[in-house]
């Protein structure tokens, strides 16, 4: 039940070593001082030393693809651009699901919505009998902050100030752990923060496929920033009326390269080209997003574990027997990993629905 600020502080000396794992909380949609953050120093330390960071070899698609084909060779089909409107359920079992345009798709056994529950009981499951616990605490579906993620284009691969840096997986540039607690904090004040970490990957560094001979990408992700900005702690930037506007989040992506600057002397220089993706295009995206939070759902001990994604219904169960949720918003939360699926595949294998 520690914050991560106690553990990093009774276990580690080093201030280098402390600001090193301190914005990987950041990751897991915590701040230093959330309740229990403290389990995901481990959990993260432990994960890397056991798994590393895996990349696909070809870009991020690749991995898609290949979960299609397993679809497709197992004699299923992908239908994209059909956003679900409505699961039908008659004497409470799921027995459709009609998509916008009106096209209606029969259950054969279960339905399996990768979707916060937010959206399942109060949208998908409008015209059912949901218990009323579950469409209140549904309303108060909650979501963490937001971020923006800046993909560079570059002439160059990054300097780094030491070589083994070439071979980190994802290393984070900041002053240190303090300053990496206060600029989430000016995020939850509704503030851009001044001087937040940066988490730097440069997928050509293992891939060199990702670019033209000599040529580099790189992407910058900064987490726990405000969905809705109402102000800049630094006071140079016009936040405007809470919104990520195209104008705003590019003086906010021009902060972050003037940072990567005093790191990385040679990036500013060498940027080609770059793409950003602020919290309110994540909003508009994908629905499971919220108002821009790249997790689908506060990860904070009051809504994870067993009271993930609703205390009344936590796991992966819901109200009707044969509707399964997976994704980011069920335990054991997000990232790229399956492991919800994994959960409900092996229920369906092993019982009936
Ligand atoms: C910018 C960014 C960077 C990230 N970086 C990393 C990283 O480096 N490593 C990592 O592990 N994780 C990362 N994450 C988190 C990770 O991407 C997510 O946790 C993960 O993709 C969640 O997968 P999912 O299958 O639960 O849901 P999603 O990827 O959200 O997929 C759900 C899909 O369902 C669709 N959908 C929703 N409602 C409906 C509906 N009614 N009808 C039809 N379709 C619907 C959505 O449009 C979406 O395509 C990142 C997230 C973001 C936003």
């Amino acid at each position: 039940m520690q914050t991560a600020r106690d553990v990093l502080n009774e276990r580690f000396r080093s201030p280098i070593v402390k600001a090193m794992i301190a914005p990987w909380l950041a990751h897991a949609g915590q701040t230093l001082d959330s309740a229990n953050s403290g389990f995901s120093v481990s959990l993260f330390l432990a994960t890397f030393i056991a798994a590393g960071m895996p990349l696909p070899h070809g870009g991020s698609d690749v991995l898609i693809k290949a979960l299609v084909q397993l679809v497709t060779d197992h004699g299923g089909t992908i239908q994209c651009d059909a956003p679900v409107d409505r699961i039908l359920v008659e004497r409470g079992r799921a027995v459709g699901v009609r998509v916008k345009d009106g096209d209606t798709y029969t259950v054969g056994r279960a339905v399996i919505a990768s979707v916060n529950a937010d959206q399942l009981y109060l949208k998908l499951l409008a015209d059912a009998d949901v218990p009323r616990a579950l469409t209140e605490q549904a309303k108060r579906y909650r979501y963490g902050l937001g971020c923006v993620q800046i993909q560079l284009a570059l002439s160059e691969p990054p300097h780094w100030p030491d070589n083994r840096l070439q071979h980190v997986g994802r290393p984070h540039l900041l002053r240190s752990m303090e300053d990496c607690a206060l600029a989430i904090t000016q995020a939850m004040n509704g503030q851009l923060p001044s001087e937040p970490a940066m988490s730097v990957d440069v997928p050509t560094q293992l891939d060199p496929s990702r670019a033209p001979h000599g040529g580099a990408i790189m992407c910058v992700q900064v987490l726990q920033l405000p969905c809705c900005p109402t102000a800049d702690a630094a006071g140079e930037i016009a936040v405007g009326n809470e919104t990520w506007t195209e104008d705003l989040k590019n003086r906010f992506a021009d902060r972050i390269v003037k940072l990567l600057g005093r790191y990385l002397p040679n990036v500013p220089g060498a940027i080609l080209g770059r793409h950003i993706i602020s919290p309110q295009d994540l909003a508009r995206y994908n629905p499971n997003s919220g108002p821009g939070d790249p997790y689908a759902g506060s990860l904070e001990l009051a809504h994870n574990y067993l009271f993930r994604p609703l205390p009344s219904q936590p796991s992966h169960q819901t109200c009707v027997p044969n509707i399964f949720l997976v994704g980011a918003g069920t335990w054991p939360g997000a990232g790229v990993n399956g492991s919800s699926g994994y959960i409900v595949a092996q229920q369906l294998l092993t019982s009936a629905v």
